[in-house]
């Protein structure tokens, strides 16, 4: 597309704007970019791009993802620029452009790292190309925002440049069937000890083959419809990966063709993260071990997740991403599945702080509240507006009453633990991640002055 007056109109003021902006020291990730295509709606084709673009898309793991492809490129003397501290959507991706260029629209790095969101692709990609583009997952997400993972799909899929690489998910049956005609690459984490023969959650969003909607054969499911499975009527099935890892969430390993790399922490999701990293660097053309190196210099801290002892008992706050039902019955899963007794704090309410929240619970019934009655678990204190909700949620989930306590405040929750058990959870919803650290040391202090103990850390 060719530089036009209106164009040029846009650029200066997208520019000027990102200028004003920094000079106020805001982070300039949005309004330039959303000025400049209000004013040239066309904007993203006309600016000059990188030469090249990589992106990452999904429903979860994109920020984590991104974040640690940048490092790495960085690491390794690329000159990138990237949505990393703004918006996904493609006001943040024209930002970032106007941000990397100069007056005239001229590119001045060699290379561009976007977090794409789902929803956006309609926007972006017929202006912006990618060579590569690697999706984490497609999962249920906020519903309101997302409506199914069939519609967000067809979203990315029909959109997705014919030229673009793609880098999919061996093991997840809806994303790796993303845009088919594409060129593409696989990765998968080999069968786990925990994976199992049927689902074991509420929702999987894979039951019949996408070919000819016979009921799919799992020869093991992860979670969801994450696993590998097949059809026994028209001999569809799960794609093989060139990328195949050994994981080991215990020890904190992945081994990757002979080459070991320490994960972030012991969960699943973060597994699939660093691999869908490695793959698409390798795809790239970067060898594995100057991946390798440059990962053994980041020392990434696990932010969704913190772990402290104070005398006997162990206090954990995990986030479990609010309304987003998979993420929510992946840690609650992760709880049942730890050692030792324990008391659960659900901080769950999007009605925390009486802005922008929604009415909409219908995700409560898509999470596996069910794997919270599990015998290990000797109390669930919920507190919040919505504390009656998720207590109806529970009981429905089989969980007997007389575990539940509810506070129509969450201020109130700490006094209501007993600090009887082994470990306390308290699980919150991603911007709830400062009240949570509140309640934290409200029950750290409760545990120091009732236990009579010091804090060993
Ligand atoms: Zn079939």
């Amino acid at each position: 597309m060719k530089k036009n007056l209106r164009f040029r109109i846009a650029m200066l003021a997208g520019k000027a704007a990102y200028i004003g902006q920094k000079m106020m020291k805001m982070n300039a990730s949005y309004f330039p970019g959303k000025l400049a295509i209000r004013l040239c709606p066309d904007f993203l084709g006309r600016i000059d791009k990188p030469k090249t673009v990589l992106a990452v898309t999904g429903t979860n793991g994109k920020t984590t993802c991104c974040n640690l492809l940048l490092n790495i490129l960085e690491d390794q003397g690329y000159d990138v620029i990237s949505n990393k501290l703004g918006s996904n959507i493609n006001a943040g991706i024209a930002s970032t452009l106007i941000g990397g260029s100069g007056f005239t629209g001229k590119a001045k790095h060699e290379m561009a790292l976007f977090e794409i969101d789902e929803r956006s692709s309609k926007r972006i990609y017929p202006f912006v190309k990618p060579q590569y583009v690697m999706c984490t997952n497609l999962f249920r997400d906020t519903v309101t925002r997302e409506a199914n993972p069939e519609f967000v799909f067809h979203l990315i899929s029909e959109a997705l440049p014919k030229e673009t690489k793609l880098v999919l998910n061996a093991d997840d049956l809806i994303s790796s069937r993303l845009a088919p005609a594409n060129e593409r690459t696989y990765f998968s984490i080999a069968q786990l000890p925990t994976d199992t023969p049927e689902c074991e959650n509420i929702v999987n969003d894979m039951r019949l083959c996408p070919e000819c909607h016979s009921p799919l054969k799992f020869e093991y499911v992860r979670h969801h419809h994450i696993g590998r499975a097949r059809c026994e009527k028209c001999g569809f099935s799960s794609p093989e990966a060139k990328y195949e890892a050994q994981v080991d969430l215990k020890a904190g390993t992945m081994v990757l063709d002979g080459t070991t790399y320490k994960l972030m922490g012991d969960s699943l999701f973060n597994a699939y993260n660093l691999l869908g990293v490695v793959s698409l660097l390798r795809e790239f053309g970067m060898p594995e071990e100057k991946i390798a190196q440059s990962l053994q210099k980041l020392n990434i801290v696990e932010s969704r997740y913190s772990s402290e002892k104070i005398g006997n008992t162990t206090l954990i706050t995990h986030m479990a991403k609010g309304k987003n039902a998979v993420a929510c019955s992946c840690v609650f899963d992760y709880v049942r599945k730890e050692e030792g007794t324990k008391e659960v704090m659900l901080v769950l309410d999007d009605l925390f702080d009486r802005r922008g929240s929604s009415e909409n619970i219908c995700w409560y019934y898509d999470a596996d509240f069910e794997f919270l009655n599990d015998p290990s678990i000797k109390r669930i204190v919920i507190g919040g507006v919505r504390a009656l909700d998720l207590k109806l949620r529970l009981l429905i989930g089989g969980v007997p009453e007389e575990k539940i306590v509810c506070a129509m405040s969450e201020t109130e929750t700490p006094a209501l633990l007993k600090m009887d058990a082994d470990k306390i959870f308290v699980l919150h919803e991603l911007y709830l991640t400062k009240p949570a650290m509140e309640l934290r040391g409200q029950i750290r202090e409760r545990l120091q002055k009732e236990g009579g103990v010091t804090n060993e850390n």
